[in-house]
């Protein structure tokens, strides 16, 4: 699969090398500086050799057997998730579990693994910047810096254009989001305005004291559990919009994917992306209840 421009026996001819999965875990590493990295996470390349060629990549958010199931499909040389594999380390790889056996396919049909974690949360144009623009913010800065660069960090906060209604609000980023059974939750008054918006990818939970403290009128996030949420609400603004996981940081994959090709492309390569639409939030339904 290695991309070779034309017959390198022709003198007239140019031999071009093949990127390798070294090149695309650099710009993978540019677009998501490691320096970055909350202390506890996990962001690297997990399987395949650094010297072998890559034409195609696949973005997705989690590395799951459906994910797995799209990279062998399209037949792509490189998946890089926003999740890590083993965030807490393994002593195994044995294809006895789920991981074990994405692992084991993911050689079996020559494809390396890499992650781009806390590291794409908090970068320039990484799943909160993509978040903040998907959303309309306008002056986006970090929710809670990095202490290693404050210009970026985990989450935005910034400013909508006009002072907008919560519920019209809502509906706006019901429609920027990518659907997921859940779809979005929304809490607080619903003919409230609104106009300082703090947002963050993921779980959000730990983050509501700082989104208050920010002054925003409302934060867009995940995974909000009942009782932070509700004692939260109970004290007042930001107001909450709830997503999924896996649509609020999916968000960050397409431009992550074109900082890649572009990426390549400096370096006179075409690389192929693809970004996967496979939903793998938990859920695969949701019905209203109680009618
Ligand atoms: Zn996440």
């Amino acid at each position: 699969m290695s991309q070779i421009g034309t017959d390198p026996a022709d003198p007239q001819t140019i031999f071009v090398h093949p990127l390798t999965v070294a090149d695309v875990v650099a710009a993978l590493r540019t677009a998501a500086p490691p320096h970055l990295a909350e202390s506890w996470d996990s962001n690297r390349l997990i399987c395949g050799d650094p010297a072998e060629s890559v034409d195609s990549v696949l973005l997705a958010v989690d590395p799951v057997t459906a994910v797995v199931d799209e990279a062998i499909r399209r037949d792509v040389d490189l998946v890089i998730t926003h999740h890590p594999l083993y965030l807490r380390g393994t002593d195994h790889v044995s294809a006895t579990d789920p991981k074990g056996r994405c692992v084991h396919r993911l050689i079996r049909a020559g494809i390396a693994l890499a992650n781009a974690h806390t590291t794409l949360d908090a970068a320039h144009g990484g799943v909160a910047a993509a978040l903040a623009a998907a959303v309309g913010l306008l002056g986006a800065a970090p929710l809670q810096p990095s202490p290693n660069d404050p210009t970026q960090g985990i989450g935005r906060v910034g400013r909508l254009e006009h002072p907008t209604r919560l519920r019209d609000f809502a509906a706006a980023v019901a429609v920027a989001l990518p659907d997921s059974a859940p779809g979005l939750l929304v809490g607080g008054d619903l003919d409230a305005t609104i106009e300082t918006v703090a947002v963050s990818g993921g779980a959000g939970d730990g983050l509501l004291g700082t989104a208050r403290d920010a002054g925003a009128d409302v934060f867009l996030t995940a995974d909000l559990r009942h009782h932070p949420a509700s004692e939260h609400l109970e004290a007042g603004r930001p107001y909450l919009l709830c997503g999924t996981h896996w649509a609020t940081e999916w968000v960050g994959l397409p431009p992550l994917a074109a900082r890649l090709e572009r990426a390549a492309a400096a370096k006179g390569r075409r690389l192929a992306t693809y970004v996967s639409e496979v939903v793998t939030d938990p859920w695969t339904l949701r019905l209203s209840t109680g009618s």
